[in-house]
């Protein structure tokens, strides 16, 4: 396959050959020759450009539990790639060798036809962008994501959920059933990521669960950043307010990485938010990154039966009446087929 210049698909012209990407929500203005903040579009000539089209950092089968999604397609693994560069720049990234950096000088691009083929041949039953924010792919994820479709694969992005929403429906539209957002912070959170307005992320959420995808929700709590009690409580009481009840969260342990050094979230104030979650009215709430099987087990939200229970990312017990709680009938939101016959090394 010989590759072009690979033309962007959300973007408008503005005067003198100025454009507007509107991939995501910083929506780029950009003149010639400049390179918007994710380093991965081009104005070139007053045409976008998507230079980081097939250019992957990483490809690698993942369980989808490790996403995490507890509630699609449990058991599954999905073939996970990712490309370079960020719109957010966290200071605790975890993959800040890939989100800060550029895109190597000598890009090989991989066609989404050989991705689509490997996932088929080592047995995946999905496609996953992660590891680096996906809207540095976007392009090559609507092809991608559509290819799959056509070989009955999923589609799932890792995301901090910061795409316009015209670009959530074209994802939606090309296959991407599946998202998995971080919800990063509060309009308290001062010391970093102070031009991002976190609302629109609730706001994207629910515009992907009304255009018919699944949901799961990622709150990272990062000491000294989003782990006060105003922002515990504003990013419950929206996730509440946007996603209703039934969409899971993840309340997850920050880890000290790249430029931010404050000691990792303590138990006492992950179990706090989980608690308080509870006490909202949220049925599924999850506590990660802490190792411990149980804060990571489905429960009826109803009877409280247990009905699944995970250890290193796979599912080591399952018991659903097809979407049904078996002892009281209670319906459980789990989007796609629990895939029981796979057995890998529990990582
Ligand atoms: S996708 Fe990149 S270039 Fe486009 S608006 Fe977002 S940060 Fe800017």
């Amino acid at each position: 396959m010989i590759f072009v210049e690979f033309q962007a698909r959300l973007y408008e012209k503005l005067e003198d050959d100025i454009v507007r990407c509107l991939i995501c929500e910083r929506r780029c203005v950009l003149k010639p020759d400049q390179i918007g903040i994710c380093k991965n579009y081009l104005n070139s000539s007053g045409k976008l450009i998507h230079l980081g089209y097939g250019v992957l950092s990483a490809i690698e089968s993942r369980p989808i539990e490790i996403k995490p999604l507890f509630h699609y397609w449990p058991n599954s693994t999905a073939l996970t790639f990712s490309g370079y560069g960020c719109n957010f720049y966290c200071p605790w990234c975890q993959n800040h060798h890939l989100s800060f950096s550029s895109l190597p000088e000598d890009s090989k691009r991989i066609p989404p036809e050989s991705l689509v083929e490997h996932a088929l041949k080592i047995g995946d039953e999905g496609l996953c962008a992660s590891f680096n924010e996906p809207a540095t792919l976007y392009d090559y994820l609507l092809d991608l994501f559509e290819l799959g479709k056509r070989s009955n694969l999923y589609g799932v992005l890792v995301t901090n959920g910061y795409f316009t929403e015209k670009a959530l429906e074209k994802l939606v539209e090309a296959g991407a059933d599946g998202y998995s957002i971080d919800i990063k912070g509060c309009p308290s959170a001062r010391s970093a990521l102070t031009s991002i307005d976190h609302e629109k992320i609730f706001r994207n959420a629910r515009h992907l669960i009304d255009l018919g995808a699944h949901v799961e929700m990622v709150y990272l709590m990062v000491t000294g950043y989003n782990d006060s009690d105003d922002c515990v409580r504003w990013i419950l009481e929206k996730h509440l307010d946007y996603l209703g009840p039934d969409t899971p969260i993840h309340v997850n342990r920050y880890y000290p990485a790249h430029n931010w050094k404050k000691p990792s979230t303590p138990l006492r104030k992950l179990l706090m938010a989980r608690d308080e979650a509870r006490k909202l009215g949220i049925n599924y709430v999850y506590v990660g990154n802490v190792g411990l099987t149980d804060l990571e087990t489905t429960r009826c939200p109803k009877c409280g039966k247990i009905l699944i229970e995970r250890h290193g990312y796979r599912v080591t017990y399952y018991k659903l009446d097809g979407d049904k709680c078996p002892r009281c009938g209670q319906e459980i939101p789990i989007r796609g087929r629990y895939v029981s016959e796979k057995s890998l090394p529990i990582i």
